[in-house]
């Protein structure tokens, strides 16, 4: 047991052993390759100093590969104060579970610096940044080929554009070198919608929960996404892209906002882009105008909501306050938002959960269909997009000539449009998302002994793990 675990309360990693564990026993699976599936192959620790205002600071930095089942491995690097080599590992299997669930062809991996970014300047966040990715890159933890990172926490496109420009620098033949990480600017080799992504596919694991009248009745919710009371905790990447598109295009209303310095209560809904306009003024969500405020941040985890989006960190809802959790649907944002004794309790009341390693599989997902683009180096739509406009143009005109009338005026410009890299990649998201709930509840469904949507998404994940294995001959 890790030394953070007591037996109430298992730490985050021992949360993922624990849930990998449940799983695993409901398999028929020998005892030497499920240790093996579970396990992390390997961490590497760096120590290194900058030298910044004047002295050396010493920063430490993780890289983890939990499962090399397929290459490249994949995972973001986070920047956060409290990162460790437990958090990062944890962090890694649930890589590894995630991208065979969604059947993206990677390993897990996940790299970690132990910093606060808030603290350094725009410069010596880059130095910073550089010389991490300097100490992965030359022992091919960062490589095209083998190890793939992307933004997390604390991280975004600007520090994976100082990544892969520094990669290019010590690989200057690779003709692949943008393909070495993911989730960079678009006029750097990113694709459009990555930043997004990960909110983007949160709000379609919502919709498919919605799609399935039995799975919304039994969590005890009356049935339609429209006008649900949403509660979100953290408005960061993740958490402001999906409470602006369930707020936006769903009709759900965002009643509560859980940031760092407390948070906001409206019962008539936020306007996502206004709080975050704020939030990026004045650092937190303290003084939003017409808002209820209180300055326990995490108190917005026991409010009265339908569907609480827990989106900033692991490990906030545990057996302490889940009983306090009103909300009958979760959607977990974050990597492990709920430790094991926590899910186990809310499972007892019959509280739906759509699974981390599920729920924010978006930012993987469009994270493969960048990779893809950059090896193949051309931008996805750029050659059928023109052909496809006039093959509907032509089919317009045929339509007009047989019938005698005019195509709709309204729906001319829609049908006449190719798709461009961003439908594409939201196409490719969604079917991605459908998919795998598709396959998560067609077995949570068809087994009595499969507990909830989590446990099948263990089952799935480790199963596709243990088949390829099994192919390589291990
Ligand atoms: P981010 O740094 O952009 O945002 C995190 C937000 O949470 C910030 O607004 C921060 O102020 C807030 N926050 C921090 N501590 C808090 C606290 N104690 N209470 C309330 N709010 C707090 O990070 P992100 O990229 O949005 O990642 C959020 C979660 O989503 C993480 O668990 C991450 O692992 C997971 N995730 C991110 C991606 C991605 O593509 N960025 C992909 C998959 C999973």
């Amino acid at each position: 047991m890790n030394p953070t675990s007591t037996p109430q309360e298992p730490s985050f990693r021992d949360s993922v052993d624990l849930m990998f564990e449940r799983a695993a026993a409901l398999m028929d699976l020998p005892q030497g390759l499920r240790e093996k599936i579970r396990i992390c192959n390997a961490t590497y620790t760096v120590r290194f100093g900058v030298r910044l205002r004047g002295e050396i600071h010493t920063f430490t930095g993780y890289r983890s590969v939990h499962s090399e089942h397929r290459e490249p491995v994949k995972g973001g690097i986070r920047f956060a104060p409290a990162v460790d080599q437990d958090e990062v590992e944890a962090l890694a299997a649930l890589m590894t579970y995630k991208c065979a669930l969604v059947e993206v062809p990677f390993g897990g991996s996940k790299g970690g610096l132990a910093i606060d970014p808030r603290q350094w300047d725009e410069d010596e966040l880059e130095r910073i940044t550089r010389r991490f990715a300097y100490e992965l890159i030359k022992r091919d933890l960062i490589n095209p080929s083998q190890n793939v990172p992307a933004p997390d926490m604390g991280t975004g496109e600007r520090e994976m554009a100082w990544i892969a420009d520094q990669y290019r620098r010590m690989h200057t033949t690779d003709i692949n070198a943008d393909a070495c990480v993911t989730g960079k600017p678009r006029s750097r080799g990113g694709i459009s919608g990555r930043v997004e992504a990960t909110g983007r596919g949160v709000q379609y694991s919502t919709q498919c929960f919605f799609r399935e009248a039995r799975d919304v009745e039994e969590a005890g919710l009356s049935q339609g996404l429209g006008g649900k009371r949403v509660v979100i905790q953290g408005l960061g990447n993740v958490g402001y892209h999906a409470a602006k598109f369930l707020s936006e295009e769903d009709g759900c209303r965002i009643v509560g906002i859980g940031e760092r310095d407390g948070a906001i209560f409206r019962e008539d809904g936020f306007s996502i882009e206004e709080v975050r306009a704020h939030l990026i003024e004045t650092g937190g969500v303290k003084g939003f105008p017409g808002a209820a405020y209180v300055e326990n941040g995490a108190l917005a985890l026991e409010a009265d909501c339908d569907i609480l989006i827990p989106a900033a960190l692991e490990g906030v809802v545990t057996h302490a306050n889940a009983d306090k959790v009103k909300a009958r649907l979760i959607v977990e944002a974050a990597n492990g938002p709920l430790t094991a004794a926590a899910d186990d309790m809310l499972r007892k009341k019959g509280v739906a959960i759509i699974p981390d390693m599920y729920a924010n599989a978006g930012g993987v997902t469009v994270s493969y269909f960048e990779w893809v683009k950059n090896l193949s180096h051309i931008r996805f739509g750029r050659m059928q997009r023109r052909r496809e406009e006039a093959n509907s143009a032509m089919l317009i005109k045929s339509l007009e000539q047989m019938t005698g009338q005019a195509f709709p005026a309204e729906l001319t410009e829609r049908f006449l449009s190719g798709s461009s890299e961003i439908d594409l990649v939201r196409s490719g998201l969604d079917d991605t998302m459908r998919g795998a709930y598709g396959d998560m509840r067609e077995l949570w469904r068809r087994r009595e002994d499969v507990p909830d949507l989590r446990t099948a998404a263990y089952m799935i994940a480790i199963g596709r793990v243990a088949d390829s294995y099994a192919s390589l001959g291990i």
